[in-house]
């Protein structure tokens, strides 16, 4: 048996008939439905079937234990938050073509996140620090249901991770307004309020993430099972493969294939369906 979770408390008239001949009966939980199956359908079937209803749909592992969840991590930049900060910063000073050709040769696997960031952060040298702030004021917008998702997740007793390859300038703030328990990133290096065009200390690429996974669960003395991750992009992969319960929260393709789960549509609030 598998349980198939239907990300939305309405559905139009195809939606429920169409589910309901593949799926048989459809059950209200909360603010969205279940079915129980014999079969859980491939993950072509899913993806196909998302984008005929464009609903969000998704499939337990068989040995998810929803109950058993104490921690969930997750990234910062287009998955928390609705931007790439590095991206904005850089908008700045007029080098955004600069780090976008930068991005994209590390998306092509020309570059991997370690270089690429060293390479988009020496762009910045020279940067009044002011400006980070700026893009925290002004540019920054949380994803739809942030705010929802994590006061869920304090009703339920579970804690949660930031943890990202951008700054601690932006997770620190983000930490303070949110009431968020643990977070991660690179320190920009600041002298004389200009940013130095480097990283203080290692840099938090797809290794580290994972290691923060880890390490919170050595912390915490819970096991890995009882975790969920979610990311966007690549170097999320790593840390997504080590907790209980992925999910690719409007991610590249790549990421969307390994994940346990993803949310395509929906806000991060729907997350809380998987712990209902
Ligand atoms: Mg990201």
């Amino acid at each position: 048996m598998a349980t198939l979770i239907i990300h939305t408390n309405v559905l139009n008239f195809e939606q429920s008939k169409t589910l309901e001949r593949k799926f048989g009966k459809l059950t209200a939980v909360q603010n969205h439905f279940r079915a129980e199956v014999e079969t859980a359908p491939t993950h072509e079937e899913l993806s196909q079937l998302r984008e005929e209803l464009l609903l969000d749909i998704n499939v337990l592992p068989a040995n998810f234990d929803a109950d058993a969840i104490k921690l969930v991590i997750s990234d910062m930049d287009s998955t928390l938050i609705s931007i790439e900060c590095i991206d904005e910063i850089a908008d700045f000073i007029n080098v955004k073509p600069q780090v976008a050709a930068i991005t994209e040769a590390a998306m092509r696997g020309e570059l991997n996140f370690e270089q690429s960031l060293t390479q988009r952060v020496s762009l910045l040298k020279g940067l009044d620090q002011s400006a980070l702030q700026h893009v925290y004021d002004e540019r920054l917008t949380l994803n739809p249901g942030a705010e929802i998702w994590i006061d869920g997740l304090k009703a339920n007793g579970i804690k949660f991770a930031l943890v990202s390859g951008g700054f601690t300038f932006f997770t620190e703030r983000l930490q303070k307004r949110l009431g968020i328990d643990f977070t991660r990133a690179n320190t920009l290096s600041i002298s004389d309020g200009k940013l130095d065009g480097t990283v203080v200390d290692g840099i938090i690429g797809a290794k580290a993430k994972a290691d923060f996974l880890i390490e919170l669960c050595d912390q915490m003395e819970i096991l890995m099972s009882q975790t969920i991750a979610v990311g966007d992009g690549a170097n999320d992969l790593m840390m997504m493969q080590e907790a209980g319960l992925s999910v690719a929260y409007h991610a590249k393709p790549k990421v969307q294939e390994q994940a346990d789960t993803a949310l395509n549509y929906r806000g991060l609030d729907a997350i809380l369906d998987f712990i209902a």
